[in-house]
């Protein structure tokens, strides 16, 4: 699914943010320690190497929002752009705080020149946000921002599941 919002390229697809060799930058869902976790911060950080945890330490702890980055190691990335998305129902308020992890990482790989960002649905695993309203934030804060970049061409979104792809899938087509 695909579509394209000012001369920038946004798609969905199902599969692995680990793995996503065409992209210059990768989203983590990091935890505030910038450490191995689980879901995505598992899959990075595993298919990194344990020097991207070494990278990482010195700029932890990040605040919900908030979004840092580093190198990609062994990932075929050269580089990853960590948020700390909300946990839902305790760090408000959420929507702007989701908000804020796509607006930070889209501004930061701008501010770096990279021409392709990859996202996974921050927050909706371990962090319990449900994924349309987390979907509607997504889509809602990179349309705002796009008019803005310079740099970024591509806007790729890695779903895991297939439901969360179905998500995205539908409310693409309305853009
Ligand atoms: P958070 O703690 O921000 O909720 P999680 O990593 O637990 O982050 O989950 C975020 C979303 O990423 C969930 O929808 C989960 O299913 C999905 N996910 C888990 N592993 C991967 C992966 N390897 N690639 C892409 N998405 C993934």
């Amino acid at each position: 699914m695909q579509t394209q919002i000012h001369q920038v390229h946004i798609e969905a697809i199902q599969g692995d943010i680990a793995k996503q060799s065409d992209i210059t930058a990768v989203v983590n869902a990091a935890n505030a320690q910038l450490q191995i976790g689980g879901g995505v911060a598992g899959a990075i950080h595993r298919a990194a190497g344990p020097g991207l945890a070494k990278e990482c330490r010195p700029m932890a702890p990040i605040r919900p929002g908030e979004a840092v980055i580093s190198g990609g190691h062994n990932l075929p990335n050269d580089y990853v752009i960590h948020c700390l998305g909300p946990v839902y129902g305790s760090d408000k308020p959420e929507e702007k705080l989701l908000a804020d992890c796509y607006r930070n990482a889209l501004r930061i790989a701008d501010e770096k020149q990279i021409d392709s960002v990859a996202f996974p649905a921050i927050s909706t695993g371990a962090f319990g946000y449900p994924i349309e309203a987390a979907t509607d934030v997504a889509l809602k804060t990179v349309k705002e921002i796009i008019p803005k970049l310079q740099h970024v061409q591509k806007i790729r979104f890695v779903l895991f599941g297939k439901s969360d792809f179905r998500v995205y899938e539908a409310k693409l087509k309305r853009e």
